[in-house]
């Protein structure tokens, strides 16, 4: 027996090989390893640019400074998302924003975003970014957002976190063919991991360039981004304030080495969301919907209780299944609820559908090493905790 998480990273012996060559050679940090799996990655996204960073709180904190957020500008995202979707604004020292969410695919809501927008225009305060969430690895529904964004001229960053792997219209999340860039996370518990990491995609190289030196204090080496003529071999310039957002070769190693398993891994993820599906359906459980032009990473695996059909909360269900060894967890707890938002203004009410959603949410255990065992497990105890 033994606890069985909600998710995990699968690490090979291959993994491991690719660490210890790494460790082994000349550069532990900024050598080859980076380029190789920027290109890597960048060529299995269909996007012309790569840029690898620390993680994916770093990647939307870099991303929104490329976009131009600063004071007095305006940020949008989806309260049913992990923090850093909204922290990264606010680093910005910008304002931020939430539009409520669909109540079929938890994404935030094409409707809510219209009539979001319609209020603002006349407010005159329409944002400058929209960061739209991927939950559980479902693609919002992006061409309709990109129509706004082309109307009202805000710029939009996909967090794809959850989502590499996935595909939208039949394309790989990431190819950014409906924003201006998309950033993922590899932490170990998402669909491939670098031990901590993440990275921004992009098809614009203006962009392309101000990512890189902002991941490296704003600092160039080239001289004809410089503003002044080089003082000789050993100079670099500071063109704008930056951080020290860099992976090491060690993670990307790493990286490059999981690449190789990431369609193996959703394939998994699918096979275990598939059997769930069959599984759990005559239970008093709404099951994860899937919009048609959408094909998940499944990083999540959301079930819904039910609970004008059941005798238990939703806390004695989620507590049940922790005692019983199931790793069970909630995402999420909508951001606006945060006592740090609503230190800012933000209220309970604000944004209903995601609020009704988290009374009702679990996510289930769901990784590429679940057994079918394991996973039996869970079932069992699903219904033991409903009943
Ligand atoms: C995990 C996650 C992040 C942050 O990723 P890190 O790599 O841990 O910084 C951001 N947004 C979403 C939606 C996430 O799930």
């Amino acid at each position: 027996m033994g606890f069985i998480p909600y998710g995990r990273q699968d690490i090979s012996e291959q993994d491991v090989e690719a660490v210890m060559a790494v460790l082994r050679s000349d550069w532990i940090t900024q050598g080859p390893a980076i380029e190789h799996f920027e290109h890597a990655v960048a060529n299995y996204c269909e996007v012309r640019y790569a840029v690898a960073v620390s993680s994916s709180t770093a990647a939307l904190h870099i991303a929104c400074l490329a976009a131009d957020v600063g004071s007095g500008e305006l940020v949008w995202t989806s309260p049913n998302t992990f923090v850093a979707s909204a922290n990264c604004s606010l680093y910005c020292n910008a304002e931020i924003d939430f539009v409520d969410i669909d109540s079929r695919t938890y994404n935030l809501s094409v409707d809510a975003l219209s009539q979001k927008i319609k209020a603002a225009e006349k407010d005159g305060n329409l944002p400058t970014v929209l960061i739209p969430v991927h939950l559980a690895g479902q693609s919002c529904e992006m061409a309709q957002i990109a129509v706004l964004a082309e109307q009202y001229g805000f710029t939009v960053i996909e967090d794809a976190s959850h989502a590499i792997g996935a595909a939208y219209q039949g394309k790989p999340i990431g190819g950014c063919a409906f924003s201006e860039m998309t950033v993922f996370s590899f932490h170990p518990v998402k669909i491939m991991t670098t031990g901590e990491g993440g990275m921004i995609l992009t098809n614009q190289e203006v962009l392309y360039n101000r990512l890189i030196r902002l991941r490296s204090h704003g600092i160039t080496r080239n001289p004809d981004l410089m503003t002044e003529p080089s003082h000789g071999p050993w100079y670099y310039q500071q063109l704008e304030l930056g951080v020290n957002y860099r992976m090491t070769d060690i993670q990307a190693a790493l990286g490059l080495s999981q690449l190789q398993r990431l369609d193996a891994f959703v394939a998994r993820r699918s096979k275990i969301a598939a059997r769930y599906n069959k599984e759990l359906a005559n239970l008093p459980l709404t099951l994860p919907w899937q919009h048609p032009d959408t094909l998940s990473s499944w990083h999540l695996y959301i079930v819904r209780l039910q609970l004008h059909k059941l005798e238990k909360s939703h806390r004695q269900v989620f507590e049940k299944l922790r005692q019983l060894d199931i790793g069970v967890n909630l995402h999420y707890i909508p951001v606006h609820t945060q006592p740090y938002y609503q230190q800012m203004g933000f209220q309970w009410g604000d944004f209903p559908v995601a609020e009704q959603y988290y009374q009702e949410a679990i996510s289930l255990p769901i990784y590429y090493g679940l057994t079918d065992t394991d996973q039996e497990r869970v079932i069992e105890a699903l219904t033991i905790s409903l009943s």
